[in-house]
């Protein structure tokens, strides 16, 4: 029930608490073998780390990490520098802390507009050109800095349409994107091709990196094909990579990542004429807490590189047996050639969200997404045992959908008989 007036009376922690534990019992565990939903498990230990560091300074103000919380401020230069020296960044490149993606983006096209106001002007409302597939967060972003955003009708290849992002530029576009690799389908855009449009169209180029940020050089490593998609770019400005995602820190730390340290000062907002003082911080929040990037910190800190490479290297497994594993029924097939730990299949022969109603009523938790209708996995630790059953339940299912015995539920379950 929820209290529609602010409590009047005081309640014990004792009370409070089990009042919590109550509301909970209907919530999904987050990281329950079943679940095929996004969860960012790279095992019990690196949650372990991820929360202890957390605790450690969850009631600390970030904001105050230079001034007060110097062990924090360390914390935030040595996280930049080591994701600057995994994405190939040159010398005298920096970067920032934000609290999530969403942030870094919009961070992104601030100091691109602000870039552009200064150094190439346009007339009119500047332009930002996007894949199809790009995080709606650039749209968000948009929307508040006064960019016109432009985003591509169709991912030809399930990649972003090159041809058709070059024959948008205009007079008045000022930035250009790719991402590595976007959440739709999961296959990296061809960075390479759409920097080349931004040198010669001198545009600030931006990569999404929040999911393949961290993933991607690891993979690489392990020997997997992945594309060119950091610094070792020629033209590319900025990165964003979710530390809170696949570098398995707490929820609320992101970084943006810029070519060079100086391009700071588009993104900086600083106010002196204040009687508490000067007022200046690189991105928008003010007070954070200082938990998520600590955790951050910790996490990497406890894999380096060895231990990153060995929970990438069981994700990868588990991946590639349940693509395979999914190929090998009959009418299903994977889309695009995913890069990260997520994955789609859909079929071209039955009702693929049949499909994802049968395998929820044996509790399988995943995504349904959209052009086409598919199913979508994210991979975590916690499926390292799972596969085989996943696998066996979905030759069940996908057996009933084809014998008309199952058809898609909106929300409940419903066989047909
Ligand atoms: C998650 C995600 C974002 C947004 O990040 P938040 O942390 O959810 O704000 C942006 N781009 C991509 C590719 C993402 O996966």
């Amino acid at each position: 029930m929820r209290n529609s007036r602010f409590p009047p009376l005081s309640k014990s922690w004792k009370d409070v608490e089990s009042e919590m534990t109550a509301a909970r019992r209907g919530d999904m565990p987050w990281r329950d073998a079943h679940n095929f939903k996004p969860a960012y498990f790279g095992g019990e230990d690196v949650l372990e780390v991820a929360n202890g560091a957390l605790n450690m300074y969850l009631a600390e103000n970030a904001i105050f990490s230079r001034t007060a919380y110097p062990s924090l401020g360390q914390y935030e230069s040595d996280v930049v520098d080591m994701m600057l020296s995994l994405l190939n960044a040159p010398e005298g490149a920096g970067g920032s802390v934000s609290s999530g993606g969403t942030e870094s983006i919009m961070m992104s096209v601030k100091t691109a507009r602000e870039w552009a106001r200064e150094t190439r002007p346009v007339d009119g409302t500047p332009e930002l050109i996007i894949p199809h597939t790009a995080h709606p967060a650039f749209d968000k972003a948009g929307h508040m800095l006064g960019v016109k955003v432009v985003r591509m009708a169709e991912s030809p290849e399930w990649r972003a349409d090159v041809t058709a992002m070059a024959n948008a530029v205009n007079d008045a576009t000022i930035m250009i994107m790719g991402s590595a690799p976007p959440y739709p389908y999961g296959e990296t855009d061809p960075i390479e091709e759409i920097a080349a449009i931004a040198r010669a169209r001198d545009l600030w180029m931006h990569v999404d990196g929040c999911i393949g940020g961290c993933i991607l050089p690891f993979m690489h490593r392990l020997g997997e094909p992945m594309p060119d998609f950091d610094f070792a770019v020629p033209g590319v400005m900025s990165i964003s990579v979710d530390l809170h995602k696949f570098g398995y820190a707490n929820k609320g730390v992101s970084l943006v990542l810029l070519r060079d340290a100086e391009l700071e000062r588009y993104q900086r907002t600083s106010y002196g004429d204040w009687p508490a003082g000067v007022y200046s911080t690189a991105n928008i929040t003010g007070s954070r807490s200082g938990g998520p990037l600590a955790s951050a910190w910790a996490v990497m800190n406890y894999l380096g590189e060895e231990g990153y490479l060995r929970v990438f290297a069981d994700q990868r497994d588990i991946k590639q047996r349940l693509m395979k594993g999914i190929e090998e029924i009959e009418g299903l097939e994977i889309i695009a050639n995913p890069h990260a730990l997520h994955f789609f299949f859909d079929s071209k022969y039955f009702d693929i969200f049949a499909v994802e109603t049968g395998m929820a009523a044996k509790g399988w938790s995943a995504v349904r997404a959209e052009q086409p209708n598919s199913i979508m996995l994210w991979v975590n630790l916690s499926h390292q045992n799972m596969v085989d059953e996943y696998l066996a339940d979905l030759r069940t299912v996908v057996e009933e959908v084809r014998a008309g015995r199952l058809v898609a539920a909106e929300n409940s379950v419903v066989y047909v008989t």
